[in-house]
C-alpha cells in the first residue's frame, strides 16, 4: 500500500479547504439552531465539483479515483464546520449516485446521475421503515407489476434529504415470501403519482441535514425506473452500504484534525494554577489520545479506499473503518469538550454541536452493533 500523495492531489485538497473556508461557514450556529437546509452551499459544492468527484466526466463528474476523492472529503471535513451539509452530500453520493452509476441503465445515468453531480437535483435513499431497521430485508413496502408500471405501497422513514430531494432510490419487495430475493430497487421522482414526503423529522444533531418519511400510496413507477433487475435490490443495497461505510466518514477525519488544533490552542492559552492547562498531563494526554485515534482512523480510511480502488471489495475493512471512525469521533468530541471545560459546553465554542452531530455516525449505514456482527461473520464466528 502506498499512501503518498502527489502534488496535484495535495493542491486539490488545499483548494477544497480554501473553498470551504470561504464559502461554507456562514452562520453555522444559527443554521443549526433553526435546522435550515443550506441549499445555496449545496449548489456551491456541486459547482466546485464535490458531488461529482468519483464519477465520470460524461455524467458531470471529475473522474477522480476513490483515494483522491477521500482526500477531498477529508479536506472538506477539515474546513467546513457544517457537518449536516457534508453528511447530506455524502448520503447522496454513496447511496444514491453510486448505485445509479453501478447498476443504472445508460438512460438512468444520463437522466439522474448528471443532474445529481451538477447539483440540479438532490437525491435520497429510502430503505428503513417503521418496522424494519437493522433487519432491512424484512421490509414491508410492496411493488406490484401492472403492465408498464409498478405500483408501490409502504412507508420509509429516517430518510436523509427526504424533504428537499427531487429523486429517491426506494427499495420494495415484489414477493415478501422470497425475503431478500424479492427486494427490488426503484428510482422515483418527487412528482410521480402516489408519492409524498412527510414533514421534517427533528433530530439531535446534523440539524442542517433534513430528514423525513416517504409515503408511497399506490405510487406509479414506470418499469424503466426499476434499478437493476427484479430481486437484485438486496445486492444493490449491500453494495451501496459498503461504499457508504468506506467513504461517508472521510470528512470526520478532517473534523478530527480541526478539533485537535483547536484543543492544542486552548491548552496552550488557557491558564489555571498560573500555567497553561496543557502542562497538566491529564489534559495533554486527552489530546494525545485524540491524535492516536485520528492517525489510526487515517490509516483505516486510506486502506479501505485503497482496497476499493485495487480490489473493488472491502467488506470487512469497510465495517472496521466505519465502526472505529464513528466511535472514535464521539470519544474525541467528548474529550474536546472536557479540555475546554464549561466553555466547551456552550454553543459559541461549536464543540457541543460536533458532539451532537457525531452520535449519528454510530447509527446510520448500520449501527455499531451491526458492524460488529459483520466483522464477527468475517472472522467465522
Ligand atoms: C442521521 C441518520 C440518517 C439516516 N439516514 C437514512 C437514510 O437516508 N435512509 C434510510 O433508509 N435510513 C436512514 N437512517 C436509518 C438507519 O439506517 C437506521 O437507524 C439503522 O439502520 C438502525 O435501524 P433502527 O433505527 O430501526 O434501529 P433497530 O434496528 O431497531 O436497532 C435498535 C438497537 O438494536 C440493535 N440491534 C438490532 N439488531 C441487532 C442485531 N442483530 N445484533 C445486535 N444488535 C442489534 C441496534 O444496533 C440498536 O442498538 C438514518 C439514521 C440516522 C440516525
Amino acid at each position: 500500500m502506498d499512501f503518498s500523495w502527489d502534488e496535484k492531489q495535495l493542491a486539490l485538497k488545499d483548494s477544497v479547504i480554501r473553498f470551504a473556508q470561504k464559502e461554507l461557514n456562514d452562520e453555522v450556529i444559527e443554521k443549526d439552531r433553526t435546522g435550515a437546509f443550506p441549499r445555496d452551499e449545496w449548489k456551491k459544492c456541486a459547482d466546485f465539483g464535490i458531488q461529482g468527484f468519483p464519477f465520470p466526466e460524461q455524467y458531470g463528474g471529475i473522474n477522480a479515483d476513490i483515494l483522491t476523492s477521500m482526500l477531498v472529503m477529508e479536506g472538506l471535513g477539515y474546513a467546513c464546520k457544517d457537518s449536516g451539509l457534508i453528511f447530506g452530500i455524502n448520503a447522496q453520493m454513496w447511496s444514491v449516485q453510486m448505485p445509479i452509476f453501478r447498476f443504472g441503465t445508460d438512460e438512468q445515468k444520463e437522466q439522474y446521475l448528471t443532474k445529481l453531480c451538477r447539483g440540479e437535483f438532490i437525491g435520497a435513499h429510502g430503505m428503513t421503515e417503521p418496522e424494519s431497521g437493522s433487519d432491512a430485508f424484512s421490509l414491508s413496502t410492496t411493488a406490484e407489476r401492472c403492465g408498464d408500471h409498478y405500483v408501490l405501497n409502504g412507508t420509509k422513514t429516517l430518510v436523509t434529504n427526504g424533504p428537499v430531494s427531487d429523486v429517491f432510490i426506494v427499495f420494495a419487495t415484489v414477493d415478501k415470501r422470497k425475503r431478500f430475493m424479492g427486494v427490488t430497487g426503484f428510482i422515483i421522482e418527487k412528482d410521480f403519482p402516489g408519492f409524498g414526503v412527510s414533514k421534517d423529522i427533528e433530530k439531535m444533531g446534523l440539524r442542517t441535514s433534513p430528514m423525513s418519511e416517504l409515503i408511497l400510496n399506490d405510487c406509479m413507477v414506470p418499469v424503466e425506473n426499476r434499478l437493476g433487475k427484479e430481486g437484485n435490490g438486496a445486492a444493490i443495497f449491500n453494495d451501496s452500504m459498503e461504499w457508504e461505510r468506506c467513504c461517508i466518514l472521510a470528512s470526520y477525519l478532517g473534523g478530527m484534525e480541526r478539533q485537535i488544533l483547536t484543543c492544542i490552542k486552548h491548552a496552550k492559552t488557557r491558564r489555571q494554577f498560573n500555567q497553561p492547562i496543557g502542562n497538566f498531563q491529564s489534559v495533554a494526554n486527552k489530546i494525545v489520545d485524540m491524535k492516536v485515534r485520528m492517525e489510526t482512523a487515517r490509516l483505516m480510511l486510506y486502506k479501505v479506499a485503497w482496497l476499493k480502488k485495487s480490489q473493488g471489495q472491502a467488506g470487512m475493512d469497510a465495517a472496521l473503518a466505519k465502526l472505529y471512525m464513528s466511535e472514535s469521533w464521539v470519544k474525541s468530541c467528548l474529550d474536546a469538550i472536557q479540555i475546554h471545560g464549561g466553555y466547551g459546553y456552550t454553543t459559541e465554542y461549536e464543540l457541543e454541536r460536533d458532539l451532537r452531530d457525531s452520535v449519528s455516525g454510530t447509527l446510520y449505514s448500520g449501527t455499531s452493533e451491526i458492524q460488529r456482527n459483520i466483522i464477527a461473520r468475517y472472522l467465522g464466528l
